[in-house]
């Protein structure tokens, strides 16, 4: 009898060696149910696609480039199958606990295509401080499990894998055995997989009447795919600074505004996905920068039409991910705010203080609707000006505007304050250092390193209480109407 489970979980559920739980038992996936409709009737892998080797996008290999940052650099081809039937058997080992449950990591991730049959842009819409969403619809994504990623023993070995950093799966596409490699070099015992298949071994595991008897093993991924429709925010960030600080920030406001969506719109989690993708470079009139896109996937077969509606209404999304947000006792993420089983390969990224300037300026205004014809880069046109500069944002740009139209000249992103370690503990936005004056700009920039809100907050009150006591201070988009008066102040500080 079938457990049936929504495709693009069952690949990740029952993938080749994994543990089910159901009808109060365990149970271990043991190959492909070869009976099963859902399996492909045919061993010619089913969607053969390369690694783009900028930005890590998994794509049709036929394609001459990456559709979505436009990388040329060829790449090895890759099997992967429609596989969708498994084989379990019973496992009779006891039950240990709820935790164990998810003990094994969802490997399964998510590419979407950015292209596919019918696909094309239905809406696009300016939201917050300038940026762009973005509504396709038929879109391909895929869901592939790669499998784990090897270990150095295991690379060594010279077993079959996928690619270096994914093992894959060694399972048979005609006959569905698991298979074991030839001659597993220098490695000791016997392997895993080979467990409970004595007398195959000089099969590779093949079943005796298997066409591919004698074909050395082959690894491959599992895949499936659906046309859908996915909602874009597409955030420009300065090239150079460290991916691990814009993946922190795009996961952490992905899913804050995910948690957002479901309750406003009152949907199940299993309604719609969230994926980050990027950062990937773009190179326009000679001027280098990375783009971020958080994908909003509705898997339902050409989408249910509610991300139409929650483009349109941005803003109250975002009101209503702050409100979420604002639990106590809380500093970065927890199971209340941001951590659930399906991000788990993220829990270490989520920390919401980062994010609260965004969201603030994300449900300040509705959003605008643009006219299809706009590129897809939208007009990043400001933060790209302000990168440029050198500042964070269009809104430092604008304070960068008028100080300079009054004469004032402070210096740009300076490091101020010293850890043990040597580390930089805060950069304002602007100082002039002579005068022990540091001004911060409150609202969503991109600058290099982590400015959680919080630490900088700390980070500020240390500098007033320094000997002798800088003097801070923080400014918002509303003070930008003080003029004049504003840096006639700012220069007036410190001035006996
Ligand atoms: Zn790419
Ligand atoms: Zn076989
Ligand atoms: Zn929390």
């Amino acid at each position: 009898d079938p457990i049936s489970v929504t495709r693009r979980f069952g690949i990740g559920q029952f993938q080749p060696d994994a543990h089910v739980y159901a009808r109060r038992r365990r149970w271990k996936v043991i190959g492909l149910d070869n009976a099963s409709p859902w399996n492909p009737r045919s061993d010619v892998s089913t969607w053969t696609y390369r690694r783009c080797s900028s930005c890590g996008l998994r794509y049709h290999a036929q394609e001459p480039r990456c559709p979505r940052c436009r990388d040329s650099r060829p790449g090895q081809s890759l099997p992967s199958f429609d596989f969708a039937g498994f084989l379990a058997k019973k496992d009779e080992r006891p039950i240990l606990d709820e935790e164990e449950r998810y003990a094994v990591r969802n490997v399964v991730k998510v590419y979407p295509q950015w292209s596919g049959e019918g696909h094309r842009v239905t809406g696009r819409w300016t939201v917050g401080p300038g940026w762009a969403l973005r509504l396709s619809q038929n879109e391909e994504v895929r869901w592939v499990n790669e499998g784990l990623q090897p270990t150095v023993n295991e690379l060594r070995s010279g077993i079959p894998v996928l690619h270096r950093e994914a093992k894959g799966y060694l399972v048979c596409p005609s006959c569905g055995r698991m298979l074991t490699p030839a001659q597993p070099a220098q490695v000791q015992g016997r392997g895993r997989r080979n467990a409970g298949r004595q007398g195959n071994q000089n099969n590779n595991g093949h079943a005796d009447t298997c066409p591919q008897l004698g074909n050395a093993p082959q690894s491959v991924a599992i895949t499936t795919s659906s046309n859908v429709e996915v909602l874009r925010l597409m955030l420009p960030v300065p090239r150079g600074t460290q991916p691990e600080t814009w993946k922190s920030f795009g996961v952490t406001l992905g899913f804050s505004l995910l948690n957002g969506i479901r309750h406003h719109f009152m949907l199940d989690a299993a309604e719609l996905d969230f994926e980050f993708e990027g950062p990937w470079e773009i190179n326009e009139q000679n001027f280098r920068y990375e783009m971020l896109s958080l994908a909003f996937i509705d898997p339902s077969l050409g989408g249910s039409g509610y991300l139409h509606r929650v483009a349109q209404l941005f803003h109250m999304v975002a009101e209503r991910t702050l409100e979420h947000l604002d639990h106590p006792g809380c500093d970065s993420a927890c199971y209340r705010c941001l951590k659930a089983y399906h991000n788990q390969r993220y829990h270490d990224d989520l920390s919401w203080p980062q994010v609260i300037p965004a969201l603030d300026e994300l449900a300040a205004a509705a959003p605008v609707e643009r006219p299809l014809e706009t590129g897809d880069l939208d007009d990043p046109g400001p933060w790209l000006d302000a990168y440029r500069r050198g500042v964070g944002s269009p809104l430092e740009a604008q304070f960068l505007d008028l100080f300079e139209e009054h004469g004032f000249h402070p210096s740009k992103q300076v490091p101020l304050g010293t850890a043990s370690d040597g580390s930089t503990l805060s950069v304002a936005d602007f100082a002039v250092p002579d005068r022990r004056l540091a001004i911060y700009i409150d609202g969503a920039a991109f600058h290099d390193g982590d400015r959680s809100r919080r630490r900088d907050r700390f980070i500020r009150q240390h500098l007033r209480n320094s000997a002798p006591p800088w003097q801070v201070e923080e400014l918002r988009a509303s003070d930008l109407h003080q003029g004049r008066a504003l840096v006639e102040r700012l220069t007036g500080v410190g001035a006996e």
